[in-house]
């Protein structure tokens, strides 16, 4: 298992990782299997979408504020329930198919971490299975 850090730079706020994610297969040597991204957080995320227009990326945030926003009544004191929810909708990993040592993503396709409570420093893990 590989891991690395991203320092997130906002409160909300998808942040490409494919590249680190690509980096820690490389590193693991294997070359067909499976890859899980995971993150131990429990107010951010990983999603994969698209990676070539930002603004996807921007409309997914507007969506989740929508759908979930900070003005609910809820019960949690911390003052992040919004984060928390909108971390469970993103869940808190993605799998990816790992062929010939490429990751199996769409051309369109990048592997994001889904901030909601940032600023902060965030711990990516990323497993590699190999195919038996
Ligand atoms: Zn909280």
């Amino acid at each position: 298992m590989v891991s690395f850090e991203v320092r997130t730079p906002r409160r909300a706020v998808l942040v490409d990782i494919s590249a680190e994610v690509a980096a820690a297969v490389n590193e693991s040597g294997v070359t067909d299997g499976v890859v899980l991204v995971y993150v131990p957080h429990t107010t951010a995320g990983v999603t994969i979408n698209e990676n070539a227009d930002p603004s996807v990326r921007a409309d997914l945030l507007l969506a989740l504020e929508r759908l979930v926003p900070l003005s609910l009544p809820f019960a949690h004191q911390e003052g992040n329930s919004d984060a928390h929810v909108k971390a469970s909708l993103m869940g808190s990993s993605a799998s990816v198919p790992l062929h010939g040592g490429r990751l199996q993503l769409g051309t369109w396709q990048g592997i994001y971490l889904a901030e909601f409570d940032g600023p902060r420093r965030r711990r990516v893990l990323v497993s590699v299975s190999a195919a038996g």
